[in-house]
């Protein structure tokens, strides 16, 4: 049993949080019918999720999920509005369940956007909402990832030396190979965590304006709003920053570290945390695009899961932070961890996360719906 620190904290009240346009189910469907092509994809939204109580009104959430779900699948058959058709059954899996009293679901329509330039034959260029973001990997991001993966790789080779070495010494194989087994996972843990951190970090503090990490604050923020986007992502796009980020210390514990096990444990967590965004994407894709390894590691929780991470994804983003296993994320938010570190940065610097004032980047919602 985990106590729950956070709960001792009193919620302040939150400033309701409003979409700019809405429509209900019913309208989005219509709408899209009268409008054939331009409008691609709704997206349900629900007001304040304070509540955990079950819905008032569970077949009417029902029956407005499928209406939106069958306006999508007659509008779509790409890959791009499965994706979306996902997320649908996904957020009305948790609507379903989560709604509080007198919230209202609603849609928001939003239309095609295509760049006249790179538009192919019959499939709709996607566009990141964030200004000037790219979804290609250019080639100093594919080096940069390339050179990630050959520290890494050094880093086992040094591993399988210093762990030679342990042998001839004397050590015993069971010790030696339990030894490597727990640093393994406090590794993977350890990563979990750290991205769990770090992405409450950047989701409640900060804007594009802040310095080294504004871009990452604004890119979390696009992926709220439009959280298929990852799925479009190159690997090495998607990893470049977190690779770039854990290196030096990837570097200083190989030049450094004389335990096996240590260094076993700083190569992990650093792998996790260097390739947490590509897990990440794996969680929004299909599981039918993604590999069957892949899934059957999801299935078996190594890697964090779809239905893990989908319950990030509903507003006020505030639990199930962490992105490399997902385990982490049941402690944490039981536990009131990020209440209490969110308490903590309140009392010492008088900011609430967004997460408690219910604020979005408004820029963003306007290029969304726009
Ligand atoms: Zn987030
Ligand atoms: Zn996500």
């Amino acid at each position: 049993m985990i106590p729950n620190l956070g709960a001792l904290i009193p919620r302040l009240p939150s400033n309701t949080w409003q979409p700019k346009r809405l429509v209900s189910c019913r309208d989005f469907v219509g709408a899209a019918a009268a409008e054939g092509q331009p409008l691609v994809s709704g997206f349900k939204e629900v007001g304040p999720l304070h509540s955990q109580r079950a819905s008032p009104r569970p077949l009417a959430n029902l029956a407005a999920f499928g209406l939106t779900a069958l306006g999508l699948r007659r509008l779509q058959g790409t890959a791009e509005g499965k994706r979306k058709l996902f997320w649908q059954a996904g957020c009305g899996q948790l609507c379903r369940s989560q709604v509080s009293r007198g919230s209202a679901q609603r849609a928001i329509p939003i239309r095609r956007r295509t760049s006249e330039s790179s538009e192919e034959e019959g499939v709709a260029y996607f566009k990141p909402l964030v200004e000037g973001d790219l979804l290609r990997a250019s080639p100093p991001q594919r080096v940069l990832v390339a050179a990630m993966i050959a520290l890494l790789a050094a880093g086992l080779i040094r591993v399988g030396g210093l762990l030679s070495a342990a042998a001839a010494a004397g050590g015993g194989a069971v010790e030696m190979s339990v030894a490597c087994a727990l640093a393994v996972l406090l590794g993977a843990e350890f990563a979990d965590f750290g991205t769990g951190v770090y992405h409450f970090s950047v989701d409640n503090y900060g804007s594009a304006s802040t310095p080294v990490v504004g871009s990452q604050i604004e890119a979390f923020q696009g992926h709220h709003e439009e959280p298929w986007t990852i799925t479009h992502r190159d690997f090495c796009n998607n990893c470049f920053p977190t690779c770039l980020a854990t290196m030096p210390f990837l570097a200083a514990g190989e030049l450094l570290a004389s335990s096996p096990y240590l260094l076993l444990w700083a190569v992990t967590a650093c792998a996790g945390i260097a390739f947490c965004q590509a897990l990440h994407k794996w969680s929004h894709t299909l599981r039918s695009q993604c590999h069957p390894v892949i899934n059957w590691l999801q299935d078996r929780r190594v890697l964090v899961a779809r239905k893990v991470h989908l319950r990030h994804h509903k507003r006020p983003f505030e639990t199930n932070y962490c992105i490399v296993t997902g385990h982490m994320n049941p402690i944490l938010d039981k536990s009131g961890f990020f209440r209490v570190l969110a308490a903590l940065i309140a009392q010492l610097t008088g900011v609430r996360p967004r997460c408690e004032t219910g604020s979005r980047f408004e820029y963003l919602v306007e290029r969304r719906v726009g």
